[in-house]
């Protein structure tokens, strides 16, 4: 039996521990990326926390019985947006974007599809795309119209609020009050305020699809309605664990729930509903007016992938978290001392028991990395750290890596090397100083190690 694991579950506000529904198959569901243009830096978090999650369920409940579905939203009104902007197709502009963030996330250490996936068996990491599943989108909301829970206006599809007796209870607010906020701009085409677009109209020139029984026009999907399809579709009418940002549990996850259950008819969608708190950057919220808005990539240009993860590790995924180059130069440091203390060191079989408790109790990172420092056997750090997707590479991979993004040309840096060596033997100071010199230049310094040899570094 796997040890216990206990999670908070937003649905509850509690933390209790967690049991799949088929321990032979534990199934999780998490809101990925809207496509439209280069990931932000907080969207890296639950992307990252997430990935966390998938490799301990994978650690406690072995590879081949864990399945991770973490979607892609390829349609919405940015996308279309840009696409026209463009003059291009909205696939054109998703298929690019994807790519991009797909390099983000390789960056970032996260587990992708290639890396867990074994032909001819079920797989374990799905990416599905929103526009390949208008099929399933069609039939859930054909089936709540069926169900009494949806309605045909004006070419919409809305979905009832009023007709589902407990509506709200995810994100436990209250009716009055989401209807306050809803009245704002009602359409007119809206029985209740609170209702939600299931399916629309697409304006001329945007992406269509034929529409659900009852519109003659063809339209395009609602947001919501997307994860109710995808999820249902490859994890099945009731899983164990969805997952998000915490700004999706209104009116997204919500939405969600009402969509699934409605159509359904089961007491939930998801067990475990699970959600990262906020990221600001250096104590403000990002925002483009703000110019504090940073791409995923811009941080990577200036830092390696594994000391963001890090960084973005140092925080429990609940707690909101300050993104500063402060955290990223502790994390940088942090990596340098434990991948001097492995150096090539293999993992040890099991991660320590001191990692994996604080990773039990609600993904504790903050506790796991402070326990990780205090180990100092290189089997057992390089195994603990592992389990965080932390130091993948060996020292001297890491060395080369760091040669290579240089840029700097070892062929030179040899030759200016051996240059040294022979001025030194031959007692030719000048010659000597006058290679060290060509050497810093270059960005790097060199080393006389007792043994005789010369190594040589990048200078940060
Ligand atoms: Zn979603």
């Amino acid at each position: 039996m796997a040890p216990m694991l206990r999670l908070y579950n937003t649905l509850t506000r509690e933390k209790a521990a967690f049991t799949p529904i088929d321990p032979g198959h534990v199934r999780v569901y998490a809101c990925g990326p809207t496509v439209y243009d280069a990931a932000h830096i907080g969207n890296a978090r639950p992307i990252i926390v997430f990935d966390l999650l998938f490799r301990l369920l994978r650690h406690l409940y072995g590879e081949a019985h864990v399945t991770y579905a973490r979607n892609v939203t390829d349609v919405d009104d940015k996308i279309n947006a840009r696409a026209a902007e463009r003059g291009i197709t909205i696939r054109e502009l998703t298929d690019g974007t994807l790519s991009l963030f797909h390099q983000d996330m390789r960056d970032l250490g996260v587990l992708m599809p290639e890396d867990v996936n074994v032909a001819g068996e079920r797989p374990r990491f799905l990416e599905p795309r929103a526009t390949d599943h208008i099929g399933e989108m069609v039939s859930l909301i054909e089936g709540l119209v069926a169900a009494g829970h949806a309605y045909v206006a004006e070419d919409h599809v809305l979905f009832d609020v009023p007709s589902m007796p407990d509506y709200g209870s995810l994100s436990k607010r209250p009716l009055d009050e989401m209807e306050a906020g809803a009245r704002v701009e009602v359409a007119p085409y809206k029985r209740s305020p609170l209702d939600f677009v299931l399916w629309k109209p697409s304006k001329p020139g945007e992406p269509s699809w034929p529409s659900p029984s009852g519109i003659a026009a063809p339209g395009r999907p609602g947001w919501h309605i997307e994860c109710s399809a995808m999820s249902w579709k490859h994890l099945g009418k009731t899983f164990d664990i969805h997952a998000g940002g915490i700004d999706l549990i209104f009116p997204h996850h919500e939405n969600e729930v009402a969509q699934s259950r409605c159509c359904f008819g089961t007491p939930v969608m998801a067990n475990v509903w699970m959600h990262n708190g906020f990221l600001q950057v250096e104590g403000e919220k990002m925002s483009k007016s703000l110019g504090n808005f940073v791409t995923i990539r811009e941080v990577l240009n200036d830092w390696p992938g594994e000391v963001v993860r890090l960084a973005m590790l140092k925080t429990h995924y609940r707690q909101p978290i300050d993104w500063t180059v402060r955290g990223l130069e502790e994390a940088s440091r942090t990596l340098d001392r434990w991948y001097g203390l492995v150096g090539d060191a293999s993992p040890a079989h099991e991660p320590p028991a001191a990692v994996l408790d604080p990773l039990l109790d609600d993904l504790n990172t903050a506790s796991a990395l402070a326990e990780l420092h205090r180990l100092d056997d290189p089997a057992s750090l390089k195994a603990g750290a592992g389990l965080l997707g932390l130091l993948g590479q060996t020292k001297s991979g890491r060395e080369r890596a760091s040669v290579q993004a240089s840029g700097i040309d070892v062929a030179a840096v040899e030759r200016l090397i051996e240059e040294r060596r022979a001025a030194r033997a031959a007692k030719n100071w000048a010659a000597s100083d006058q290679a060290r010199d060509a050497l810093s230049a270059l960005g790097v310094a060199v080393k006389d190690n007792k043994d005789g040899t010369t190594t040589w570094s990048v200078i940060k």
